[in-house]
């Protein structure tokens, strides 16, 4: 286990989960409790996603540059008004990489194993830190599978798509119900279904089903659970 400056244990969390879960702000919130470095790696497979519909890339057509584009990137989580946002070689990429559009195309674009090798990369470097919370699908599985607390994070699919749609109407994207859920199953289909690290929770890893917690009453578990790992 790595140590942080004074000396006190700090680990590796691993949250795992599909889209709507409510994972992003669950760890954001975990991270900033602990004092831990915070990797939205979903973020980073979006940024791709955002950088090649710039270029003009299909996602069928140029795997193959999408993923040279993918390693020539430069990820980073800074604090901007004291939220992590991701910046791309200095831009602060974190409202381009929200939209519908961006988060439906980083569904395939996630599955080309180019992308994920270079991602990984990245991913692992990040980590070495001590103490971060990274979420993803794969953190548990393949980038941190040594990672000391592990979580697979669910909710129902009603229940994910009406957090979407909140997250969405609070950004000014009005959606409809039924079209969001079929976009979040057609997404969790291909999550799962992928032949290079598929969606799955690893068999460490403690489930945690949030349909009937708020936000903080999740939180406070995993507060607990990461408590009793670096103070054992
Ligand atoms: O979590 P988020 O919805 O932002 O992730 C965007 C997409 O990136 C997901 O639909 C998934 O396809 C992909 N992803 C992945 N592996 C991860 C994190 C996200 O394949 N570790």
């Amino acid at each position: 286990m790595a140590r942080d400056k004074a000396g006190g244990n700090t680990c590796r969390v691993a949250i795992d989960g599909p889209a709507g879960s409510g994972k992003s702000t669950v760890a954001r919130k975990l991270a900033r409790r602990l004092g831990y470095t915070y990797v939205d790696s979903g973020a980073m497979y979006r940024a791709v996603a955002y950088r090649a519909l710039q270029a003009g890339l299909d996602v069928n057509d140029d795997a193959d540059k999408i993923a040279d584009l993918a390693a020539q990137l430069h990820f980073e989580f800074r604090p901007v008004d004291g939220q992590p946002h991701l910046f791309v070689d200095g831009e602060d990429v974190e409202e381009a990489i929200r939209t519908p559009e961006v988060g439906n195309l980083s569904s395939p674009v996630s599955a080309i194993p180019g992308v994920r090798q270079h991602l990984l990369a990245a991913q692992r470097q990040m980590a070495k830190e001590a103490g971060v919370v990274m979420e993803g699908r794969d953190i548990g599985t393949v980038v941190l599978p040594a990672a000391e607390v592990k979580i697979f994070l669910t909710a129902s699919v009603e229940e994910r798509a009406r957090r979407r749609q909140q997250q969405l109407r609070e950004a000014g994207i009005q959606r409809d119900l039924d079209e969001i859920i079929r976009e979040q199953q057609e997404r969790d289909r291909r999550d799962s279904s992928r032949a290079v690290a598929p969606l799955r929770q690893a068999d460490d890893a403690k489930k945690v089903i949030t349909d009937d917690m708020t936000e903080d009453e999740v939180v406070n578990v995993l507060e607990k659970l990461v408590r009793e790992v670096v103070e054992r």
